[in-house]
């Protein structure tokens, strides 16, 4: 859908921003730009709605080189989102979302009406509009920037650190936003971040730059995360991959084990023997009950007798990921896992170790 074609550009100083880059990005995707500071991920951008134009090579949007189109026209059909989402102050927050329209013509009131749309489709309040943007949060600022980039319905969206100027959960509320948006408008995105947890949270595709305006690596976050392309990907997507890559794993696929998994009636004797160092005691019907921690175990009778600890949240093989599980593991007082079967019953254990360093 946009493609770029041996693309460079070079700055009047020097500066390579962006060196020889092949890319196509797919229609009604998330694309992803990654990398550290200054490594071209602006310029690759703004070279979509030709706020920069190439030294050489060709960006091309539907097959069409866009030089071929004029600019104008070309950014009717790009939405374009940044830090700090570009608010006109003196604009009351509805206004700000009509530009857009306006600027096609549109009568006022179509394009309030219009706005107002966007608004809710954001999750901003109705009462909002009538507001400045000074008067309003910056997540809720940045919602507007994303409203009124959407106001001429373009069919791509260009979205530059869009909420990197926001706290953490902010941040992390205007990305569970986007993705419930890009679910119900299936846009092409082409998203800029410096942050790979942003990049692999919102990605279908990524590509991670490295400085001099190099392409490293052109993946989906999966792939990115289980088999970086050289040193500098696996260096920036970070050491604590395995842990990421988990949300891709389906709790279906983790590897149990069963050693502990033993039923209420069993004599400590044989539990014991188990040689484990925690017991999972089980119910007639195989549902979990709790944990006893073997070297605590009376001197007689069955496990039955025991005080058991809680066995904790548990993943479900059906719904969650290896992610799910290893928090699971970390949560249990015996570091272990239960998987649980759609009815509750325990089909095996994982280990927290075997979960981050084993899992595939
Ligand atoms: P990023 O978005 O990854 O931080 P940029 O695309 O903004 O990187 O910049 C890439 C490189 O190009 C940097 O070295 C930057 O200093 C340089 N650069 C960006 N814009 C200009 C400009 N208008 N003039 C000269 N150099 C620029």
């Amino acid at each position: 859908m946009i493609r770029f074609d041996a693309v460079s550009k070079k700055y009047p100083g020097g500066t390579t921003a962006v060196d020889e880059l092949s890319l196509e990005l797919a229609e009604g995707g998330i694309t992803v730009l990654v990398g550290p500071s200054g490594c071209g991920k602006t310029t690759t951008l703004r070279m979509i709605n030709r706020m920069v134009e190439p030294t050489s090579g060709t960006v091309s949007l539907r097959g069409r080189d866009i030089r071929e189109v004029h600019a104008p026209e070309l950014r009717r059909g790009i939405g374009y989102v940044i830090q700090h989402a570009g608010l006109f102050p003196h604009r009351t927050v509805l206004d700000n979302i009509a530009t857009v329209p306006l600027l096609l013509g549109w009568s006022r009131r179509k394009a309030r009406a219009r706005a107002a749309e966007l608004l809710e489709l954001v999750g901003l309040p109705a009462e909002s509009g009538k507001r400045y943007p000074n008067q309003l949060s910056g997540g809720q600022q940045q919602r507007v920037g994303v409203a009124r980039a959407l106001g001429a319905d373009p069919p791509v969206l260009l979205m530059d650190e869009p909420f990197s100027a926001v706290d953490p959960i902010v941040r992390g509320e205007l990305q569970t936003e986007l993705v419930r948006l890009q679910k119900e408008l299936h846009k092409t995105i082409v998203f800029v971040t410096h942050d790979i947890e942003e990049a692999v949270r919102l990605g279908d595709t990524i590509a991670v730059f490295r400085t001099g305006g190099v392409l490293a690596q052109f993946d989906s976050p999966e792939r990115l995360l289980a088999e970086p392309a050289d040193d500098f990907v696996a260096g920036f997507v970070g050491q604590d991959r395995g842990i990421r890559r988990l949300s891709f794993v389906k709790g279906s696929e983790v590897p149990l084990r069963d050693g502990p998994l033993l039923p209420a009636e069993t004599p400590v004797s044989v539990a014991r023997a188990a040689g484990e160092p925690w017991l999972l005691v089980l119910d007639g019907e195989r549902r979990p009950l709790g944990w006893a921690e073997t070297g605590a175990l009376p001197a007689g009778g069955t496990l039955a007798d025991v005080e058991l600890k809680p066995f904790g949240p548990g993943f479900s093989l059906l719904g969650d990921s290896a992610r799910a599980a290893l928090d699971a593991a970390l949560l249990s007082p015996a570091r272990l896992a239960v998987a649980l079967d759609t009815d509750g019953t325990a089909v095996g254990v994982a280990g927290a170790q075997e979960l981050t360093g084993g899992a595939r």
